[in-house]
């Protein structure tokens, strides 16, 4: 054990020792109580490691799925720390509440180099509260346990939370360094990124999102629409879309974003061919997919998937950027009959000759899913709705505060 850490975590100095907190970002996807994708448990390794490794007493803080402010079995981090565990290859101590009597006898209970998970910080209501005083009430908690505090959830760190926010306020801090490589990437794509820049969006978080198309219009040179979020463009076209994902009250957001596009230059690219289905896939029926024209969804059906015409058309358009940012699946993946567009995309930016971003939960865990090997993009954001706010220009809270 040395003491001495590199990169972003330097700035803590010798922390043998020291019980430092870390934020990180272990919210995977479970299926019960296994977990369906490590990808986020992975990305948290690095920073862990090199605490452990200086001789630091490890003390990570982290929430799992969306628990309403109290205890919820179904949402314990349990699992997600053996997982942890594995992956380090040492022991890692679990307590069985964030801030009380378990925690605090784990924490006393660590030595030099030795990794505890605080359970699920999310089952305290105050974590998330809009209220200062409430919020601050629990990160005093939080920061009493420790003596310093790295920020490595870069998922988490547009939100103005106690384990995010509210505790850098009151900790010795730095950033970790997934939360520092994932800044740099994105300085990247907004700081005189290489032409030409094309973003694909999808995905289902569409009134999310479409914030980002407003800055991205003065910046990217094409825009490609898949998803959930392409049928509130094809209505703002005035088509059909049967009983697609729609979100009525934004069709003017993207008709002024059509025009602007067309004013400024930008190529806005939709699917021309879509795949639709009757019913939203559930467990107990078969897919029975169909392909029909964007202009042309009848009125029972759903639109799951770009279709193969717009895949190739999409795959072209991205064959000769030199900067792609992708969030955001085409069509529900989860489901073999609607992945192939998000399949086409994944493929096509494999053979982008310049730097690729993957941002967002569900297109990495796409990316995976689908068999895709992790190193042939160049890179993969844990965060989707932080990266997207960075790109928008939104001050994220959580990297504010480290600056202070
Ligand atoms: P990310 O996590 O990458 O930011 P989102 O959370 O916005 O992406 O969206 C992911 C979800 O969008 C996936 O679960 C996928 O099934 C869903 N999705 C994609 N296309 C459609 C569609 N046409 N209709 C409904 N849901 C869709
Ligand atoms: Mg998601």
């Amino acid at each position: 054990m040395t003491g001495s850490l590199s990169g972003s975590l330097a700035r803590l100095g010798d922390v043998r020792g020291r019980r430092v907190l870390v934020r990180s970002d272990l919210n995977v996807p479970l299926d019960g109580s296994s977990i369906s994708d490590d990808g986020r448990i992975r990305a948290s390794v690095p920073t862990i490691r090199a605490l452990s490794d200086a001789g630091a007493r490890v003390v990570v803080t982290a929430h799992l799925g969306r628990p309403k402010g109290e205890p919820d079995p179904a949402y314990s981090l349990r699992p997600v720390a053996a997982r942890l565990g594995e992956l380090l290859g040492r022991p890692v101590a679990f307590a069985t509440d964030t801030v009380g009597e378990s925690a605090t006898a784990t924490v006393a209970g660590l030595q030099d180099g030795d990794v505890a998970v605080l359970e699920n910080v999310r089952f305290n209501a105050d974590e998330t509260s809009k209220d200062e005083g409430s919020r601050g009430g629990f990160a005093d908690q939080l920061a009493g346990l420790a003596d310093a505090f790295v920020s490595d959830g870069f998922g988490v760190v547009h939100r103005r939370q106690a384990s995010v926010y509210d505790v850098a306020l009151r900790l010795p801090h730095a950033m970790g360094t997934l939360v520092a490589a994932e800044i740099d990437v994105l300085r990247r794509l907004t700081v005189d990124p290489a032409r030409p820049y094309v973003v694909v969006l999808g995905g289902s978080k569409v009134s999310d999102k479409l914030g980002v198309i407003d800055n991205l219009l003065g910046k990217a040179d094409k825009l490609l629409i898949g998803g959930g979020m392409v049928f509130t463009f094809l209505a703002a076209q005035g088509h059909q879309v049967g009983r697609s994902l729609l979100e009525e009250d934004q069709l003017d957001v993207c008709r002024a974003y059509l025009q602007r596009a067309q004013e400024s230059g930008v190529e806005i690219i939709l699917p021309t061919d879509v795949v639709v289905d009757t019913t939203f896939p559930s467990g107990d029926r078969e897919p029975t997919p169909d392909v029909v024209a964007a202009d042309a969804i009848p009125a029972d059906a759903l639109g799951l998937d770009i279709g193969p015409e717009s895949g190739k058309a999409f795959a072209a358009a991205l064959s000769d950027a030199r900067t792609v940012f992708w969030n955001g699946p085409m069509g529900v993946f989860e489901v073999e009959a609607f992945a192939e567009g998000t399949r086409a995309v994944a493929q096509a930016l494999t053979q982008v000759d310049g730097l690729t971003v993957v941002g967002g939960g569900d297109s990495a865990a796409a990316v995976r899913q689908l068999g895709f090997d992790e190193g042939a993009f160049g890179h993969i954001s844990t965060g989707g709705g932080a990266s997207l706010e960075y790109l928008e220009g939104k001050e994220l809270p959580g990297i504010a505060v480290l600056e202070r």
